[in-house]
């Protein structure tokens, strides 16, 4: 009789053997020290410990406990039972209401009845082992199995000296057989694989029968049962060789990777008409990417950066400082500046700005961007920058052009116009104390002009800018607004300064004459002055002013300097010329 307090089905069979001999044992111990009953407990290690009691007589209420000394009044005798290792798995114990007496003899029976009791523990524990390993090896299969089916591969097994090839219902229809209309021979096997493929085919195969590659791994084309081609990842290993290395047996996978192909192929497309285009855009196509603490660096730069920044695409991937270095002094601030603001507030990126390259010393750069905040913080930049230094010397030529007389190469009326204005709004703010104009109108041009021609006449007025030029300091603005009228602003000088320099000018004039051949041809100047007023608007006033103060220097005789007076001031200050 047993009592199993085990339900695992796995080892059911399993433990019903074993519990069936130590039954008989305690059968065989009952009769032999005919005592009231005999039972063998057994601790299942393999089921967390359990023990489980078999037992032959009458029924038995007090369990022996083979891990306590605190054996129960009525065993007569046991014997605990061990492992190979010595472990304890249990105990054999006689029980009696009578106590008993043994002898050598019967010790040496219980013994024995006690070995033959760890023989079957042990046999059913190995068998238990087993038989859950089994499971195991079983299920793993059925996984593979289900797998490969599932993912359209198909599984080969190649008897390398005969030729014979065995493939899966899978394999079969991974080409459109089916499993009878295939020949297992490995010369169609050779004959399906495309014209083209077919050399590094049998090349990677051989490689491995020679044991020069760990596996056998190739992509190639073969041909299915309607003639087209599909493209397979083939896989392989040897699993035999013969004593001196030869391959014997291979097995391997196939894998349909036609449409896995298709697409790399037009993603590759995609990359390439990419790639393409943005390597022939004039200047650099870029994405720059800024991390959330303000590391940047260009995740994509395009060919043209070699020509912006006279680097190569991988020396920016890690870090895009290193343009910073490149960057003119000048607009390193307002570069770094820009491109927080576009971060901060996700608004386009655009500037322009100066680079100094080791090859192509300054020039100018034109940057543009739009930003995209990421998930994590991060922000991304898709943009170019192109070479603006064409354009920068372009406007600057139609800026000077605008702004600068052709003759003399003074500023025009415009230009003077406008400076005039940026001067007043200064002063009015305070930001200047004072300022003062000075307007010249040269005595009886038409004259010279009559008697010399008009190109002397020119070349007069060149020789006039000359001297004026030289004679202000710098800040000062000097004109030709007219024929032969020039004019001079001098920010911060009071009307004595202007004055000064107004006699300066009339003594350098009388001193250097324009020289035409062994001719010295003498010139003088008429020089009317105002200075700002802080109720002035515009800065045509004071212009009108100087303009009244050098009608009246005309008026009295010319070579003269003479300063406008207002209401205030109705003196006109005059200065007589130099003569
Ligand atoms: P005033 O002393 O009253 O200023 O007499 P003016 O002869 O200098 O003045 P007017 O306004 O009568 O004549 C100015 C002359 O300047 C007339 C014009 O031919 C000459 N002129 C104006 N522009 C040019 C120029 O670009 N080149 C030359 N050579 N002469 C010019
Ligand atoms: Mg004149
Ligand atoms: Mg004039």
């Amino acid at each position: 009789m047993t009592t199993s307090v085990s339900d695992d089905p796995s080892g059911i069979l399993l433990t019903e053997q074993r519990d069936s001999a130590l039954q008989t044992l305690c059968r065989l111990a009952r009769t032999h020290f005919q005592v009231a009953s005999v039972a063998i407990a057994v601790q299942d290690q393999d089921r967390h410990g359990e023990t489980c009691l078999v037992f032959d007589g009458a029924p038995v209420f007090q369990l022996p406990d083979a891990s306590t000394d605190n054996a129960p009044t009525c065993i007569v005798a046991s014997c605990d039972l061990t492992d190979a290792s010595g472990r304890a798995v249990g105990m054999l114990a006689l029980i009696d209401p009578a106590p008993r007496t043994f002898d050598t003899t019967h010790t040496t029976f219980l013994r024995d009845l006690a070995k033959l009791a760890e023989h079957a523990i042990a046999t059913a524990e190995q068998g238990e082992r087993l038989h859950r390993r089994i499971g195991r090896m079983k299920e793993d299969g059925e996984l593979t199995s289900l797998a490969l089916s599932g993912s359209g591969t198909g599984v080969w097994d190649r008897n390398v000296m005969t030729g014979e090839i065995h493939y899966s219902p899978d394999w079969h229809a991974l080409i459109g057989y089916e499993p009878h209309e295939l020949s297992n021979r490995i010369e169609d096997a050779v004959e399906r694989l495309h014209a083209d493929d077919r050399d590094y085919v049998k090349a990677a195969m051989q490689a491995h029968f020679d044991g020069n590659t760990p596996s056998y791994a190739v992509e190639h084309r073969i041909r299915c049962k309607d003639g087209s081609y599909k493209w397979i990842c083939s896989r392989g290993k040897v699993v035999s060789r013969d004593g001196s290395g030869r391959a014997l047996r291979m097995v391997g996978t196939t894998t349909d990777i036609t449409a896995l192909r298709e697409l790399a192929q037009r993603l590759q497309h995609s990359i390439d008409l990419v790639t393409n285009l943005t390597h022939q855009v004039p200047g650099l196509v870029f994405q720059m990417h800024q991390s959330p603490d303000g590391q940047c660096r260009f995740s994509y730069a395009s060919d043209g950066i070699r020509e912006i920044y006279e680097l190569a695409p991988e020396d920016l991937q890690r870090d895009a400082h290193a343009i910073d270095a490149l960057i003119d002094p000048r607009d390193l601030a307002a570069y770094r500046a820009s491109q927080r603001a576009s971060a901060a507030s996700l608004t386009p990126w655009r500037l322009e700005y100066r680079v100094n390259l080791p090859r192509q010393g300054l020039r100018w750069r034109e940057g543009e961007a739009r930003p995209q905040r990421g998930a994590d913080g991060s922000t991304v930049w898709h943009g170019f920058i192109t070479d603006a230094t064409e354009r920068k010397r372009i406007e600057a030529e139609l800026q000077s052009l605008a702004t600068t007389d052709h003759l003399t190469q003074l500023s025009n009326r415009r230009e003077f116009v406008s400076q005039s204005q940026a001067v007043l709004d200064a002063f009015r703010q305070r930001v200047l104390s004072c300022a003062s104009t000075l307007l010249l109108d040269l005595d009886h041009f038409k004259v010279l002009n009559d008697r010399w021609g008009h190109s002397l006449g020119d070349r007069a007025l060149a020789h006039f800018a000359a001297l004026l030029r030289a004679a202000v300091e710098q800040g000062a603005i000097v004109a030709r607004i007219g024929g032969e009228e020039f004019a001079v602003l001098l920010p911060g000088a009071d009307i004595e300064s202007a004055r000064a320099l107004a006699g300066r000018l009339q003594a350098r004039l009388h001193a250097t004459p324009l020289l035409h051949g062994d001719e010295r041809i003498a010139m003088t100047v008429s020089i009317g002055i105002d200075s700002m007023l802080i109720t002035d608007i515009e800065a045509a006033q004071t212009l009108s002013r100087a303009d009244i103060a050098l009608y009246g220097a005309k008026k009295r005789g010319r070579n003269r300097i003479e300063v406008y007076r207002n209401a205030a001031r109705p003196d006109i200050d005059v200065i007589a010329g130099v003569s």
